[in-house]
């Protein structure tokens, strides 16, 4: 179950990524959250790709590119992966194809979550984490118990940087730009399988497998 879950900010890729990994025991593969996890231990990547996450731009694809790889060569990796938020240009997509060949590997399929972008902007402007465990939730739509404080580590809730209006703006112009060419890319190798983001996750979760022919 090789998947990579393809979309703009705010799509669903990581709850689709985690009802996967409930399900099926496939570990959840986002760039973004190794390189947060990287901002916030201060190592050199994270001094690095900081910045740029915090304007909302791309890391550089041959930083994410070792990243990834690196991290499908992880055992857990062996009967499945999600991956989330990578590939996201098409110098990215090469590199993933590449790196699966070489361990005689391939993609069953893309996922690509279909969003208008007045939901995107609803849906990461109310979007709050917990910096502690990563939870996430949104004012609306996933409310905390207590409001503001994580459900499970009662850590005060806090919005990522690069979920701030103006910052929104920029990523879903960069993935317009970008990431959306990897439709195209992915199409041709006939892995594309378009379903509809919007709705409940549950129903989305169902869509997907269906798409899978495992539901
Ligand atoms: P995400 O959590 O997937 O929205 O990623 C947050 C930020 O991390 C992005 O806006 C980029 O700055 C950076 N990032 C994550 N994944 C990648 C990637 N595959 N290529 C380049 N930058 C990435």
């Amino acid at each position: 179950m090789n998947l990579v879950l393809l979309g703009p900010p705010g799509a669903g890729k990581g709850t689709q990524a985690k009802k996967l990994l409930e399900e099926f025991g496939i570990p959840q593969i986002s760039t973004g959250d190794i390189l947060r996890d990287a901002v916030r231990r201060g190592t050199e990547l994270g001094k690095k790709a900081g910045p740029l996450m915090a304007a909302g731009k791309l890391v550089p694809d041959d930083v994410v590119v070792s990243l990834a790889v690196e991290r499908l060569r992880q055992r857990d990796c062996a009967r499945g992966f999600a991956l989330d938020g990578f590939p996201r240009t098409i110098p990215q997509a090469e590199a993933l194809d590449a790196a699966l060949r070489q361990e005689g590997k391939k993609l069953e399929a893309v996922i690509s979550l279909q969003v208008p972008e007045e939901t995107l902007v609803e849906r990461i402007s109310g979007r709050r984490s917990c910096p502690k465990d990563g939870s996430v939730y949104h004012v609306y739509q996933k409310p905390p118990r207590r409001p503001g404080h994580c459900d499970l580590c009662g850590s005060e809730l806090v919005q990522r940087e690069d979920d701030k209006p103006d910052r929104v703006r920029e990523r879903l112009a960069v993935y317009a730009a970008q990431t959306a060419p990897l439709e195209a890319y992915y199409a041709r190798q006939g892995l594309l399988r378009p379903v509809s983001g919007m709705g409940s996750p549950e129903g989305i979760y169902a869509e997907i497998k269906k798409t899978l022919g495992r539901s």
